[in-house]
């Protein structure tokens, strides 16, 4: 599933390529026909995200509201006056185009059409983001302080910080020392005003680069874990390898639902 930086990334790419003049909104499989004329040839005002939220903000204040999930892709075209856009392939759900650009949105968990007062009720049940500049790191401190629940799990809940996916929350925890399975209330403020900072940078780097990347500049060897466009990591999915700090095997369990990546030696 995308990450937070990600969709940062998509909302940037968007309001470049889109916003301050009409685009054409259809729906080529249909699931989204109704809801896309009434932005249809509507000027995009802006593109924003929130934590793996992208939010499509049009004249006349209705909004298209996005959620990836695992599956959602947007494929992105370059075109001019000239040449028409692809026919579309497979289950395109919304197609936008603008003047030199299009993209078509496949297999989203959410892309509905929402007022601004649906915008603050999505945000209100979101932490906040760690790419934000209004980022407020003492809510998600005051509900982690306070919970049995595991810090792994902790920091997959989008209501305590919006954008953590997988990849991060296992590179994080890796890059301090802190077991995935230690309870929220078990974690220090100190370790946790130090992992909120280190967050916001790695999020930034991810939406710099486009990719995420973990490792430090000395710990960054030992293929064969880097495929093309595999995120460079510490512990994701290198269960079984050799910690790149210690040696010790990297090991892997479910919790709520997801795989967890830890060095039982490097982590307590
Ligand atoms: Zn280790």
């Amino acid at each position: 599933m995308p990450e937070g930086h990600a969709l940062h990334r998509l909302a940037r790419l968007h309001q470049r390529r889109y916003a301050g003049a009409p685009v054409a909104v259809s729906s080529p499989q249909g699931r989204f026909a109704a809801a896309s004329t009434a932005v249809d040839n509507r000027v995009l005002q802006r593109a924003t995200a929130w934590g793996k939220h992208l939010f499509h903000h049009y004249d006349g204040g209705s909004i298209v509201h996005v959620h990836l999930g695992l599956y959602g892709t947007f494929t992105e075209w370059i075109r001019s006056p000239d040449i028409a856009m692809p026919a579309p392939v497979g289950q395109v759900r919304m197609r936008m185009v603008g003047a030199e650009y299009g993209t078509d949105l496949r297999g989203p968990t959410v892309c509905e059409l929402i007022d601004e007062a649906q915008v603050a009720d999505v945000v209100s049940r979101l932490g906040p983001d760690p790419l934000r500049r209004d980022a407020d790191p003492a809510r998600p401190w005051a509900r982690i302080t306070k919970s049995r629940r595991p810090i792994g799990a902790l920091l997959m809940d989008q209501t305590v910080i919006a954008g953590v996916g997988n990849v991060y929350r296992n590179e994080l925890l890796f890059r301090h020392g802190i077991d995935p399975y230690r309870a929220g209330r078990a974690i220090g403020e100190a370790e946790f005003d130090a992992a909120w900072i280190d967050l916001v940078d790695l999020m930034k780097v991810g939406l710099r680069r486009g990719k995420i990347i973990a490792t430090r500049p000395e710990h960054d060897h030992g293929a064969p874990s880097y495929g093309p466009g595999r995120p460079r990591t510490y512990v994701y999915r290198r269960a079984g390898e050799a910690c790149r700090v210690c040696g010790t095997t990297i090991r892997t369990a479910e919790l709520e639902g997801r795989n967890v990546f830890w060095c039982p030696t490097c982590q307590k």
